[in-house]
C-alpha cells in the first residue's frame, strides 16, 4: 500500500493533466492483483508480517494501514482524487456532508471564536452553527450572501471562520469569492465554501480566494442518489486537523461509499455539463410559460448573479427555481401534477426532482426569515436531472396548464 501522507499525490504522469483526466485517474493505487478498476477494500483492519512491522506501522515509521477509521485504501483514493480535482493540498473524506462541515468546525474553532455565515446555506448548517456551535461557546452572525458590507460589518477580532455556499439554494444567488476571501485574509480568518452545487467540474473555490472547500458527496459526486458522504479539501494545516478529529470522532466514510464516489467522479464533468445544459434550456423555456411569474437561475442574463457566475463558474449548475402566479395552492398544483419528475427534496441526481421549499427544505424558517431569503409560497425548486429536457417540459406543462384553467 502506497501511503502518500506528505503531499497531494496525482502521480508524476498526471502532473499536467486536465480535469477530465484527473477525474478518471487521479489517486489510483493498485494492489498486488494489478486490478484495472479501483479496488473496494471492505476491511476494517489490516495485517502485519510481524509484531515489529505492526509496531512500525502504528508508530507511522512505515507506510501502511491500521484500521479503517484511520485510513482505508479505497477512501484514500477518493480523497486524493478530490484533492486533485479541487486543486487542494489534502482532502479528508467524511460520513456525510454535515460531518464534513462539523469536521471543519472542530478543526479550526474553539470556545470564544466567532463565525460569519451566509444566511442562505443548507438548513442543517444553520442548525449546526446556531444551536450546537453556540452551545460550545462559538457564536455566529448570519449575513446576506451577496451583501459585502454585511460581511465586513459582521467581522470581529474573534472571527475565525467565514462560511458560505455559492450559488445559493434555491435562488442561485452568487457570492463574490475573491472579495469575501480578501475580507477573511485581512482578519486572519479562514473562508470555507460549500461547493456542493457546482462541484469542482464547474467551480474551484480554492483558486478564487477560499481556504477550505466542503462537499456533500451525496449530491452530484455520487450523481445517482445512492450514498451519503462528504469531503473537506484544503491546505494540510487545516485538513490534517480534520483528519485527527475524524480519527477521534469516527465520522468515517464507508469504503463502499468511497468506491461509488470514485466511479461517480469518472463521469462528473459529462454529467455536470448535461445538468447545466438541461437546466439552462428549462429555465429559458419556463420564462415564456403562462402561469410562471419569475425564473431564478444564474444562467439567465437578467439574474443578479449572472455576471459574477460567468466569472467564477464554467457552468451555471443544475438547480433552478421559479415562482408561479398565485400562492401555495398554485405551486402545489404544479408539483402534484408531474408524472415523471420525482417529488423529493434531494438533488444532484440523474433523476429530476421537484420541491416546494417553503414547506419542505426551508419549513423551519420563521415567516420573516423566509421573506428575507426569498422563499415565497409560490416558489418551486427543480433540480434538473439527465432525462430528455423535452420530456421535462411536457411534464411541467401538465400542472402549468391546469393553473391557466
Ligand atoms: C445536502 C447538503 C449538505 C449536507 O450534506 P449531507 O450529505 O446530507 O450530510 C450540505 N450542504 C449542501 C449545500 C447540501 O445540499
Amino acid at each position: 500500500m502506497n501511503d502518500k501522507n506528505d503531499s497531494a499525490w496525482v502521480g508524476n504522469e498526471l502532473a499536467d493533466a486536465d480535469f477530465e483526466t484527473l477525474a478518471v485517474r487521479a489517486g489510483i493505487t493498485r494492489s498486488a492483483e494489478r486490478e484495472h478498476s479501483e479496488a473496494l477494500f471492505l476491511s476494517s483492519s489490516f495485517t502485519y508480517e510481524s509484531a515489529a512491522q505492526a509496531q512500525a506501522v502504528f508508530a507511522g515509521d512505515e507506510p501502511g494501514n491500521v484500521y479503517s477509521r484511520y485510513t482505508n485504501p479505497t477512501v484514500r483514493m477518493f480523497e486524493e482524487r478530490m484533492a486533485a480535482l479541487e486543486g487542494g493540498e489534502r482532502a479528508c473524506a467524511t460520513a456525510s456532508g454535515m460531518a464534513a462541515i462539523l469536521g471543519v468546525c472542530m478543526a479550526v474553532l474553539k470556545a470564544g471564536d466567532h463565525v460569519v455565515c451566509s444566511r442562505s446555506v443548507f438548513g442543517t448548517t444553520v442548525t449546526l452553527f446556531a444551536k450546537y456551535m453556540d452551545r460550545f461557546g462559538v457564536s455566529t452572525t448570519f449575513v446576506d450572501l451577496v451583501d459585502l458590507d454585511q460581511w465586513q460589518d459582521a467581522i470581529r477580532p474573534e472571527t475565525r471562520l467565514l462560511f458560505l455556499e455559492t450559488p445559493s439554494n434555491p435562488l442561485g444567488e452568487v457570492a463574490d469569492l475573491e472579495a469575501i476571501g480578501r475580507l477573511a485574509r485581512e482578519q486572519g480568518a479562514l473562508l470555507a465554501v460549500d461547493n456542493c452545487f457546482c462541484t469542482p467540474a464547474l467551480q474551484r473555490p480554492l483558486s478564487l480566494g477560499a481556504d477550505i472547500v466542503i462537499h456533500s458527496a451525496t449530491k452530484y459526486i455520487d450523481g445517482q442518489g445512492r450514498c451519503l458522504g462528504g469531503v473537506v479539501v484544503g491546505a494540510a494545516s487545516v485538513v490534517d486537523e480534520v483528519n485527527i478529529w475524524q480519527r477521534a470522532a469516527g465520522a468515517t466514510l464507508s469504503p463502499f461509499n468511497a468506491w461509488i464516489f470514485l466511479k461517480g467522479l469518472e463521469t462528473l464533468k459529462l454529467r455536470m455539463d448535461a445538468h447545466c445544459r438541461n437546466a439552462g434550456l428549462l429555465a429559458e423555456w419556463l420564462q415564456f410559460q403562462a402561469g410562471v411569474k419569475k425564473v431564478h437561475y444564474c444562467g439567465l442574463p437578467e439574474h443578479p448573479g449572472h455576471t459574477l457566475a460567468q466569472k467564477q463558474q464554467s457552468g451555471f449548475g443544475g438547480v433552478l427555481a421559479f415562482e408561479v402566479e398565485g400562492g401555495r395552492e398554485a405551486a402545489w398544483q404544479v408539483i402534484d401534477n408531474v408524472q415523471i419528475i420525482s417529488r423529493t427534496a434531494n438533488l444532484g441526481d440523474a433523476k429530476t426532482t421537484i420541491t416546494h421549499p417553503a414547506t419542505t427544505t426551508h419549513c423551519r424558517l420563521s415567516d420573516e426569515d423566509k421573506r428575507r431569503a426569498g422563499i415565497s409560497e409560490n416558489l418551486i425548486r427543480v433540480a434538473v436531472g439527465l432525462e430528455s429536457v423535452e420530456d421535462l417540459m411536457k411534464d411541467l406543462s401538465l400542472g402549468l396548464e391546469r393553473l391557466r384553467g
